[in-house]
């Protein structure tokens, strides 16, 4: 049967239906239809892609809502939020702010150190992009120690970052005893590297009780489905090297991740899959966005990084820009950013900077690869080709940047070939041609 919007526009869905549980019967979601002016796409054809779980729209209160998934741009995600050893709530408020002025569509509020409830409403109030935290992080600090968090500390956790206007948490659900009994056999190099998911296996392995987010899945999705919170299902086997390659924890814990969307798409909560991040060789990035994609039902992908190489310590953003550009080429939909200070370092304000403009271009390039060259590119050649500054800043990723580095001649070209122009040299040659006279 041809899938189409049933209520005319202008009536909205229910107060008590979540944008998933309105667009599964085909009714009208105001949020889908600001999503589908905003990327470009038919409303219908959107509802449809939300109806099926292959893409989500994360909502904050009155703000504009962000479509992640399938036929969407390829969006980006900055991490902030403070540290044990860096507890400064202004800095993490400053570089979320820092992170939507350089372009980042979401930012994750990760602190683990000082008020962390204030520096999360701070973020909120401070800035307008969909806010993601991961409740475990913070429900370890609050604690003290992994032994004495209990089930009831993390659902009050997520209950309070649900009532304070989050968008998405993410939960590691997918581990399971009998995957850590098998993880202390295996010869990984580097083992677990997800944050989340270490503390996680660390309670379980602690406390001997199951994975808790599993045990209480239906719960989490209640409290998510009432304020219509986005679920991210992370991942906790990614690789942490390229050469510790994808064995089967993490394909074991993808089959249940797979599961868990499902089951969790059913009590109308809408889910993101975490996967394929971390490090993974460039030549099967492709081959495994794909096999995520179909195992997944194509669900919307997010991935941190993954970066390509290890040696690039210092210069992560540029290494994990490269794997990004690759795995949204290859269908990911959602990349989380690396700064230049991955594996050193609390990034600093200037250094989110750096990772946020470095995944923008890879979620750019990743755009073009799926969906063919983009029309800011010609704009900007065109712009180019006639030596209009100000216009090229515009369309660049970042034109701030462009502007402080630009240095003009005094002929009107850049310093980089002076009155050695090769574009304005042709032209003087080539004048009164059609090529001396390029049309915008
Ligand atoms: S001077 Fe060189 S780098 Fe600058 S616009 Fe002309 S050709 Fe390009």
């Amino acid at each position: 049967m041809e899938f189409e919007i049933l209520q005319v526009y202008g009536e909205n869905m229910s107060m008590d239906e979540t944008i998933l549980e309105a667009a599964a019967v085909g009714r009208e979601v105001p949020a889908v239809l600001e999503v589908a002016e905003a990327e470009g796409l038919s409303p219908v054809l959107l509802l449809k892609q939300v109806s099926s779980g292959r893409v989500v729209i994360m909502q904050r209160d009155e703000r504009p809502p962000l479509g992640i998934g399938e036929g969407l741009k390829t969006k980006v995600n900055a991490n902030v939020g403070t540290s044990a050893d860096l507890p400064h709530p202004d800095v993490e408020v400053e570089k979320a702010k820092v992170a939507e002025r350089y372009g980042a569509d979401t930012v994750t509020d990760l602190s683990m150190g000082g008020p962390v409830d204030d520096i999360l409403r701070r973020i909120w109030e401070e800035t307008t992009r969909p806010l993601t935290t991961v409740p475990i992080y913070q429900t370890v600090a609050q604690r003290g120690s992994f032994e004495s968090m209990t089930e009831d500390d993390l659902l009050r956790t997520i209950r309070r970052h649900v009532a304070a206007g989050v968008s998405s948490i993410v939960v590691h659900a997918a581990i399971t005893f009998e995957m850590l009994t098998e993880l202390a056999k295996t010869k990984r190099i580097m083992g677990i590297v997800s944050k989340g998911g270490s503390f996680t296996s660390a309670w379980m392995l602690k406390t001997g009780e199951e994975n808790p987010f599993l045990s209480n899945f239906e719960a989490i999705c209640e409290i998510l489905a009432r304020k219509d919170v986005v679920l991210s299902l992370g991942n906790t086997m990614r690789s942490g090297c390229i050469h510790d390659p994808m064995d089967g924890l993490q394909w074991r814990e993808l089959d249940m991740n797979a599961d868990l969307a499902r089951r969790a798409n059913e009590l109308g909560v809408q889910v993101i899959i975490e996967g394929m991040g971390g490090h993974v060789r460039p030549d099967r990035i492709p081959e495994y966005v794909a096999h995520y994609k179909e195992k997944t039902g194509y669900r919307p992908l997010f991935v941190a990084g993954p970066l390509p190489i290890d040696i690039g310590v210092g210069y992560d953003h540029i290494s994990g820009s490269v794997g990004g550009a690759l795995a949204a080429g290859a269908g990911a939909d959602y990349l989380c950013y690396i700064t230049p200070s991955e594996h050193l370092a609390l990034p600093n304000a200037a250094q989110v900077r750096e990772g946020v403009v470095a995944f923008r271009i890879a979620a750019h390039i990743g755009d073009t690869l799926k969906y063919g060259p983009r029309p800011q590119d010609e704009m900007l050649a065109r712009h180019r080709r006639v030596r209009d500054w100000e216009k090229q800043f515009k369309l660049a990723i970042d034109g701030e940047r462009a502007r402080e580095t630009f240095h003009r001649d005094g002929t009107g070209t850049c310093s980089m070939c002076g009155k050695y122009c090769a574009i304005a040299v042709m032209e003087d040659l080539l004048k009164g041609s059609t090529y001396a006279n390029p049309q915008i």
